[in-house]
């Protein structure tokens, strides 16, 4: 039973029997994993505050048998509290834990990932974080677990996606005219939105103006849907907010 230190994110957080939690966490030295938090309801001191959702934590954990691990101790690094002031800005971080919970698995690292996760936290906390930062949190995500959407060059041919380009996830992406020909299905999207979003894919940091924003979270939503096998929970919650 190997013992083991790592920063670590609640990625989330579920009561077991009458006395324990089970937490899954996004640890930046192990990846995502599930661990026994022995007592944690009985004592409310021992992991006091430690086990919410988003909270940043120092962990102590021991493997056990499988793939998961006995919380041993936990200490807060950073709680985050303002990010829970405002609604929009919960939905946005729960929709990052449901994404990162759902692209990786147990014991894979992504140490990249993990930064990218709490720098966006950390801005998103700190009221430093836009709409358009949470779109390019999400292509990094992608990336970073071999999902990427190709938005330019077209995804099959490595040609330019020319003036009507379709966006199917079945081939990873956007498609040129004549392509889409030949490989019926995907939707219609307009040329200046897969420009833009593979700008933003590029790295730039240039905000998407409101309707653009929209069907980028359109497109992003059925491409990781399809790739997932469902949609994410957390999209529901986003709509009921009205945040994007
Ligand atoms: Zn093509």
């Amino acid at each position: 039973m190997e013992r083991y230190v790592d920063d670590a994110i609640v990625l989330s957080s579920l009561d077991y029997g009458e006395a324990d939690r089970v937490v899954t966490l996004f640890t930046r030295g192990h990846g995502r994993v599930s661990a026994f938090a022995n007592g944690a309801r009985k004592s409310k001191r021992r992991f006091a505050g430690a086990l919410e959702p988003t909270t940043f934590l120092k962990v102590q954990l021991v493997e056990t048998r499988g793939d998961s691990a006995r919380l041993d101790g936990a200490d807060i690094q950073q709680s985050f509290h303002h990010l829970r002031d405002d609604l929009g800005h919960i939905a946005r971080a729960m929709y990052c834990l449901e994404l990162c919970r759902e692209l990786t698995r147990d014991q894979e690292p992504h140490a990249v990932l993990f930064d990218a996760l709490l720098d966006y936290l950390k801005r998103l906390d700190a009221r430093q974080a836009g709409p358009t930062s949470l779109l390019k949190f999400e292509l990094d995500a992608l990336e970073q677990t071999g999902f990427m959407p190709r938005f330019s060059p077209c995804a099959i041919c490595g040609g330019a996606t020319g003036p009507q380009p379709r966006f199917d996830p079945e081939h990873g992406g956007v498609m040129c005219a004549n392509c889409s020909m030949r490989q019926p299905g995907g939707v219609a999207v307009a040329p200046e939105l897969v420009e833009a979003l593979a700008r933003l894919q590029g790295g730039a940091r240039v905000p998407l103006p409101p309707e653009m924003r929209a069907r980028a979270r359109g497109l992003l939503n059925v491409f990781i849907a399809h790739h997932l096998g469902r949609k994410l929970k957390t999209v529901e919650f986003m709509e009921q907010v009205g945040t994007d």
